[in-house]
């Protein structure tokens, strides 16, 4: 959501007449946009900000812009470590104005409860992937979460917005397409006309020219039968679910707050498995959440040999301020939460490594996306489960499908070869 985010602030600065530059050094503007789930890069903006301001010399320096996560919740900190303008996640609109009002003084934009606007312009990454914005903010305030203190409540966009959007990119050249909330599942109810995650999937699905479908993040406690049903029929609807599992001790799934026990996570994953040939599963977990047990982070290892995720983004816990979680008990020592981390990595590298082996010799529709800057006349590109793949190829397959075998099983995809 975040990258999706960067898009739409490029636009503003473009729309300004401003253009990207190679040194900091040289820039009349510094936007950072910031991620406030962990820790880590909460203090990283810190440290940028205290760099940027550095380059200010005799010449003032570029006017600095925080936004995103960090800009809605800790905007007076940021006042006084010296951001000249601060604008929360629904208020990208105002960043026009505020750079023009600049020289009248400094700006401090953050309403977490403001409705987000639409039309605001997007400078994409990618010609051939895009991320479009499906419902902003989140209701569930899970234990351990920030986020919906940062991004406000839910709001779904009307069908009609997503579907211009959708078709406006696909005719701009995108191929793949994936629909961005922080829980797509809830999208529609908040909406005049009800309508729920899987008929949107059908409208979207529809739009003329689109090959692939994607969607994240669906919470398990709002995953239907019905998605699933819905991505097996579609057919641009690919072969990939991400799932956070977060834990797989039901004591502390019941401690997070998530809604939903081990074996319900279970029973989605083999419904999904059931109804979809081919779908590749990727996770969300995270280990030493306060009170988590040996026996606790147990179950989730076997949790991760039960299911054999594709992948997964694995993280220690630790506290947001202001969250429930921050203030439970007892805490889980760092170094034992380093010991749990590298032990499920270890776990989960070594699944990740056999499925792609034993995935040796199988065919897959792989979009090309670049050269593969490692290796001089070879190509890379994702299959529908969005794994990697690489192969000899020219680049004038850059852009176009391309069916390949999977010759050798890596932790990260595969080398292949065109069939
Ligand atoms: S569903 Fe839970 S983890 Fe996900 S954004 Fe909402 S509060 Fe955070």
């Amino acid at each position: 959501m975040n990258e999706r985010d960067s898009e739409t602030l490029a636009g503003v600065c473009e729309r300004l007449g401003l253009s990207p530059c190679e040194d900091p050094a040289d820039a009349e503007v510094a936007v950072l946009n910031t991620c406030a789930v962990r820790e880590k890069p909460q203090e990283k903006v810190y440290s940028r900000l205290g760099e940027l301001r550095k380059l200010g010399g005799k010449r003032g320096g570029p006017i600095i812009v925080v936004t995103g996560c960090v800009a809605q919740i800790d905007a007076d900190q940021l006042r006084r470590r010296g951001a000249d303008i601060v604008v929360g996640p629904r208020c990208y609109d105002m960043l026009q104005a505020a750079l023009e009002e600049r020289m009248l003084g400094v700006a401090f934009i953050e309403d977490r409860d403001r409705p987000m606007v639409e039309g605001l312009p997007a400078a994409r990454d990618s010609e051939l992937k895009a991320f479009v914005n499906i419902i902003y903010g989140c209701d569930n305030f899970c234990a351990y979460c920030i986020v919906p203190y940062a991004r406000g409540q839910e709001q779904s966009r009307l069908p009609e917005d997503i579907l211009a959007e959708v078709r406006e990119v696909v005719a701009g050249g995108a191929r793949d397409v994936t629909l961005l909330g922080q829980n797509v599942n809830s999208y529609g109810h908040d909406l005049p006309e009800p309508i729920d995650f899987a008929e949107l999937m059908r409208r979207v699905d529809a739009v003329e020219g689109l090959d692939r479908l994607r969607f994240t993040t669906s919470h398990p406690k709002d995953m239907t039968q019905e998605l699933i049903d819905t991505m097996a029929a579609l057919p641009s609807a690919c072969e990939h679910l991400h799932l956070p599992i977060q834990a797989g001790s039901d004591a502390v799934l019941e401690a997070m707050g998530r809604g939903y026990s081990y074996a319900h996570f279970r029973s989605l994953i083999d419904a999904a498995r059931a109804a979809i040939p081919g779908l590749s599963v990727t996770t969300d977990v995270m280990v030493g959440f306060p009170g988590e047990t040996e026996g606790d982070f147990e179950a989730t290892l076997r949790a991760f040999e039960e299911i054999r995720f594709d992948q997964a983004f694995m993280f220690k816990y630790n506290d947001r301020p202001g969250t429930r979680a921050a203030k439970m008990e007892p805490k889980v020592p760092e170094e034992e939460k380093q010991r749990r981390l590298l032990e499920l990595v270890a776990l989960q590298n070594e699944v990740a490594r056999e499925i792609n082996v034993a995935a040796e010799g199988e065919v897959f529709e792989v979009l090309v996306e670049e050269a593969d800057p490692k290796s001089e006349g070879k190509v890379r590109g994702r299959t529908r489960q969005n794994k990697l793949m690489i192969f000899p190829g020219p680049e004038a397959l850059i852009g176009k499908m391309a069916t390949v075998r999977a010759v050798k099983g890596y932790l990260w995809g595969w080398v292949g070869e065109r069939v």
